[in-house]
């Protein structure tokens, strides 16, 4: 049977694809891979786009090797190193990403953990005048964390926890050794436990194969993760990646899709890479099953501009959602 036809059935009929019906769906034509992936968008999660912004809340010094990051110590990059910003200068980016309208806010933090009670203070105090002064969901992605640390920040409005596995457990040796996956997965886990919603993905464009890309996809639907962010390496220079060829724009277009037939009610977001990777590709995103991206900087390299970004989301015809989980099936 026609794999596209066999998805599109089996996702009518609310079960779940299995490894084998994804394997089969990576050789289907782009074109009809699309095509479902918009239909299954549109029936589960609508018109509404979710808007994410981030602040580097604390920048390089980090300990851990993880290949693709500009921030670890191993590496020389230009990329800027400081500690933990003050409650004023988290304030500004906060009242930036409203003013922008994103759905969310998220602290962003190098490091292994965040878990010194002064700056878990600081980031508290940010995440409450997150959801008092901006009407935004708070979100924070802060490293390795305990139940204890995330309830923490969770008194203080803190709504969703953001940690990608980064890629498959078959290929996570290959890209960090300084760290396991285990406790990357139990991050997750504790998160979960708190009662906090996760936003936990990958980066995409890192040697991994096609057979990898399933194996997380299905790592994170068996986590029952709420967003899947969707990140394509861009290549910094002075990290082992600096010369790893970037992603084809239909390849990584082709992800999305999979993701979204693989995880149909969750919230599939294009994040880091998208304007290095898709180039004039990236209204395709949407269209590939995506219902949501992140607009502004990243945390050490620029994104497009923001206009650019809502007036594209305005000629699509698409809405920005209020609340990042509120109708996730
Ligand atoms: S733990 Fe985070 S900040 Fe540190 S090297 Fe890895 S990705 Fe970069």
């Amino acid at each position: 049977m026609d794999p596209i036809q066999l998805v599109k059935d089996k996702l009518s009929q609310g079960d779940k694809i299995t490894y084998s019906d994804a394997q089969s769906l990576v050789d289907a034509d782009n074109m009809d891979l699309f095509r479902l992936a918009n239909d299954v968008r549109e029936r589960f999660v609508g018109h509404e786009v979710v808007l994410c912004s981030i602040t580097n809340a604390k920048s390089g010094h980090c300990p851990e090797d993880c290949k693709f990051c500009g921030q670890s110590s191993h590496f020389k990059t230009s990329a800027p190193s400081y500690n933990i910003q003050d409650l004023e200068e988290l304030k500004t980016a906060v009242d930036e990403a409203s003013r922008n309208g994103a759905t969310e806010f998220s602290f962003v933090a190098s490091g292994k953990r965040t878990s010194s009670p002064g700056e878990l203070n600081t980031l508290g105090q940010a995440i409450q005048y997150t959801k008092k002064q901006s009407g935004m969901e708070a979100c924070t992605s802060l490293g390795l964390m305990s139940e204890e640390e995330l309830r923490y920040l969770k008194g203080f409005g803190m709504d969703h926890f953001h940690h990608n596995l980064e890629t498959a457990r078959s290929h996570f040796p290959n890209i960090v050794t300084s760290h396991s996956y285990d406790e990357e997965v139990q991050t997750v886990k504790n998160a979960k436990n708190v009662g906090l919603h996760t936003c936990c993905g990958g980066i995409f464009g890192m040697g991994e194969s096609w057979e990898q890309r399933l194996e997380l996809a299905f790592e994170l639907r068996d986590l029952d993760v709420d967003s899947v962010p969707i990140n394509y390496l861009n290549p910094i220079p002075g990290t082992p990646f600096a010369t790893q060829e970037l992603l084809d724009p239909f390849e990584a277009l082709k992800i999305v899709a999979i993701y979204r037939l693989i995880m149909p009610g969750k919230n599939i977001m294009v994040m880091g890479g998208r304007e290095k990777v898709l180039r004039d590709l990236q209204s395709w995103i949407f269209f590939a099953g995506a219902n949501g991206m992140l607009i502004g900087n990243y945390l050490i390299t620029s994104g497009r501009s923001v206009e650019d970004d809502l007036k594209m989301i305005d000629d699509l015809g698409l809405t920005r959602k209020a609340h990042c989980v509120s109708n996730v099936a």
